[in-house]
């Protein structure tokens, strides 16, 4: 038999969105990036899609995307978000899945478990919704039926593999110490084995208590034990030569989180792409294949019984995710998990409890609530319309009234199984954003039943949380968490209200009287009605669901201007007083713009906090008033970034308008002058006098010399060369995207740059020259300037 090598990448997030938004919230500690998913998507997932490989002298001579060449699985809720957040990566993990499918005859992507549920430690109903949603998920994302699931923590027993086999999956991957005993299938004793006997070489079917079969692949533990923390990534070479010795007939499986390519370990993905390619040529006698491949060709002539229940990061069965095993991580060793066996007790509760209320109050609305749940996966994957479902599942003439709930009890239960995330267990306190985050689902999913009529299932869980133990003294237990950390991050309509408002604000698109104005998130939506400038009303509309809560609001807008005004917002002749609201938010318009009146200290501190003004919203519910500073920090952040997004956006066309008009006249210069005349008010416009040269201005000679002197003395801080240079990158990817652009122009612009010393970073320029083939047509120079051999 020849030598087989597959390697295995798993892709997960621990899911950060705000149940009530649907949308990840900036994130501090992901700086520069605003969260820890795009943090990730840029070192990692975005990477692997597009390594480089590079020549002797460093430079580009391929764009490989991993994804073609290795085996691997996204986890559902991770790929929601990446599909609006990078489009680019998910299509290509697609395309990399269709390419392994043509060139082995089975795809290199694999299912997940949809939520990352320990299925050993679910209800048997949460067992078969987190694998069937998984697999329209998959199916709607990939084109085809997945073959292969893997589970999260690869936690297992037989009940789960009953669930994986029931929905026509054929195999999973397990670590080699799960498993127990083996035995020829024809007929034999059982060996009892261990993570050092265990041959590896070959699949194994698990014969299941129901009569049904699953093949499971084991992994070679100690190598990629040595992948994901013992640098074997820093020298593909290396990687190559550990690889090589270690395959032997029959197949060679690693298996470790995908992260550990660009993320854990900076620049992985060059040394994995490096290690894909010498396969790829065959060296050693290795052939590349995925799980499916080689199964199709290897069916298992063993079977194998396993450690139940069993994960790959717990030396104790299960136990990490309900009690303190002391399998942890998080970096504090003194610390205890005694809260993990009440978070479960707590959460299964609530999920038994929203169960009990889902299948009361849906027997009115759905024909089967069974088999409503269960098709809801297709409406999520986008396999299945609104309509389409209704007109599957709802009871003939089923009432409006009924039908909003219909859609409230379905949204209930989504976030009832996101509560139970594995990532609330994994680490060692729960006052972390995951327990926290699982609990804020559970508050959501709560929500929804009481919205829906149930009572008293929050009464039911805080005793119970009330005995999970923080290790941090400011918090004490589980129930304080509940109250300070989880309820504050509940929504109501004047909260939803003011975001809204707020948001059109900042975005110079807030509707004028009698107009309408939307504010959007993935989760929700509302939809702004002005009567006034101070009020109006506000209509909420849930995603997946139907009608609309509608209030009266009014509020005092945070300063002058803020309206849509169609475009031309920042015309450069017509200076935009006031536009933006935080551009000067508090002027009181008492000097015109551009004279350089000093006024009084009064002036210039009229600050006003465009979050301080309450919003008193009128609805069924009564009135209520609501401060936006009470929002939580990562929502006051949204907003924070929304204001200031659009006042540099106005503040950068204005200025970058008006230089193109006085660029030429910098360096106007008489005799022997070393420095620019009004230095100090040219170095304010640093950053739209270098755009303006590397776009070309044309100076010569001593002008040229005395630009230059100026553009290096005053060069930006660290922060205004990256914002500049993101905006050169965008119009040099539009340009290069053109249908005929002008290669010229961004080649001189790279010189230029290059001369004053501005950092560089052509990644997505560089991804769209190969994807389109430029480097070797008119964007050559171009190209080869920009890091490609040509
Ligand atoms: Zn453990």
């Amino acid at each position: 038999m020849d030598k087989h090598l597959c390697i295995h990448g798993h892709f997960y997030q621990p899911p950060r969105e705000d149940p009530w938004l649907n949308t990840v919230l900036p994130e501090g500690s992901a700086a520069p990036s605003p969260d820890w998913n795009h943090r990730i998507t840029r070192e990692s997932y975005a990477p692997l899609a597009r390594a480089r490989r590079l020549d002797s002298s460093g430079r580009i001579r391929e764009v490989m995307n991993c994804y073609e060449w290795i085996s691997f699985n996204a986890g559902p809720t991770l790929l929601n978000w990446m599909a609006q957040a990078d489009p680019d990566t998910v299509r290509l993990m697609v395309e990399a899945d269709r390419a392994s499918l043509a060139r082995l005859g089975h795809g290199n992507a694999m299912a997940q478990v949809y939520h990352h549920q320990i299925l050993p430690l679910a209800s048997q109903l949460d067992k078969e919704l987190e694998v069937a949603w998984a697999v329209d998920d998959f199916t709607a994302r990939f084109g085809r039926a997945p073959e292969g699931m893997w589970l999260a923590e690869t936690a297992v027993d037989a009940a789960t593999l009953e669930v994986l086999a029931a929905c026509g999956l054929r195999f999973t991957v397990l670590a080699p110490g799960q498993a127990k005993a083996v035995s020829p299938l024809a007929g034999g004793d059982w060996v009892g084995v261990n993570q050092g006997s265990l041959d590896i070489r070959q699949p194994y079917l698990v014969k299941l208590p129901s009569g049904r079969t699953i093949s499971v692949f084991f992994y070679d533990g100690p190598l990629s034990q040595a992948v994901a923390f013992e640098r074997l990534l820093a020298d593909g070479e290396t990687f190559w030569r550990r690889l090589s010795q270690a395959a032997s007939p029959g197949l060679l499986a690693l298996a470790t989180d995908g992260e550990t390519y660009g993320h854990h370990f900076t620049f992985g993905e060059m040394a994995l792409a490096f290690v894909l390619d010498e396969a790829r040529h065959g060296r050693d006698g290795l052939a590349l294949t995925n799980f499916a491949a080689f199964l199709a060709a290897n069916p298992p002539t063993m079977q194998v019984t396993l450690s139940e229940p069993s994960a790959w990061s717990c030396a104790h069965g299960v136990e990490r995710w309900r009690s303190d095993c002391g399998c942890t991580d998080g970096g504090h060793p003194g610390w205890r998990q005694r809260w993990r066996a009440p978070l479960r007790q707590a959460l299964t509760r609530m999920k038994d409890l929203v169960d009990l209320h889902y299948f009361q109050r849906g027997a009115s609305c759905f024909l089967d609530p069974r088999a409503a749940l269960t098709g809801y996966g297709k409406v999520l994957a986008g396999l299945a319309s609104q309509e389409q479902f209704a007109s599957e599942h709802f009871r003939r003439k089923l009432p409006a009234e009924d039908q909003a709930v219909a859609w409230k009890l379905l949204a209930m239960q989504q976030w009832g199984l996101a509560s139970l995330a594995s990532c609330a267990w994994f680490f060692d306190e729960i006052s972390r954003i995951e327990p926290v985050n699982g609990l804020t689902y559970a508050l959501r999913a709560m929500e929804l039943a009481s919205r829906t009529g149930a009572q008293g299932i929050e009464a039911e869980i805080l005793p119970i949380l009330k005995t999970a133990e923080s290790n941090l003294a400011e918090y004490g237990d589980g129930e304080a968490i509940w109250r300070l950390l989880v309820k504050p991050r509940q929504e109501s309509e004047a909260s939803l209200t003011a975001q809204a408002l707020l948001t059109l604000w900042a975005g110079d698109r807030m509707p004028g009287p009698g107009l309408s104005a939307r504010a959007s998130w993935p989760g929700v939506s509302v939809t702004v009605t002005a009567s006034s400038d101070t009020e109006g009303t506000a209509a909420i509309s849930w995603a997946l669901e139907t009608g609309a809560d509608v209030v009266e609001y009014s509020w005092t807008p945070p300063g002058p201007g803020g309206h849509a005004t169609g475009g031309g917002a920042s015309g450069p002749e017509v200076a935009p007083t006031g536009t933006g609201g935080a551009v000067q938010a508090g002027s009181s318009g008492s000097h015109a713009p551009g004279t350089p009146g000093v006024g009084r200290i009064a002036d210039v501190a009229r600050h006003r906090d465009p979050l301080a003004a309450p919003v008193i919203v009128r609805g069924p519910g009564g009135e209520h008033s609501f401060i936006p500073r009470g929002l939580p920090v990562n929502k006051r952040q949204a907003l924070a970034d929304a204001f200031a997004t659009r006042a540099s956006q106005v503040l950068w066309e204005m200025a970058s308008a008006r230089m193109a008009t006085v660029a030429h006249l910098v360096t106007e210069l008489q005799e022997a002058q070393s420095t620019l005349t009004l230095a100090p008010q040219w170095a304010g416009m640093w950053a739209e006098l270098t755009w303006t040269y590397l776009w070309g201005l044309d100076v010569t000679g001593k002008r040229r010399d005395l630009l230059l002197t100026f553009l290096h003395q005053c060069s930006g801080c660290g922060y205004e060369r990256t914002g500049l240079m993101e905006r050169v990158n965008a119009l040099a990817l539009a340009e290069a995207a053109s249908p005929s652009p002008d290669w010229e122009g961004l080649a001189r612009m790279v010189r230029r740059a290059r001369t004053l010393g501005l950092p560089e970073d052509w990644w997505a320029v560089q991804n769209l020259i190969w994807d389109k083939s430029l480097h070797k047509g008119d964007g050559r120079v171009f190209a080869e300037l920009i890091g490609f051999a040509v």
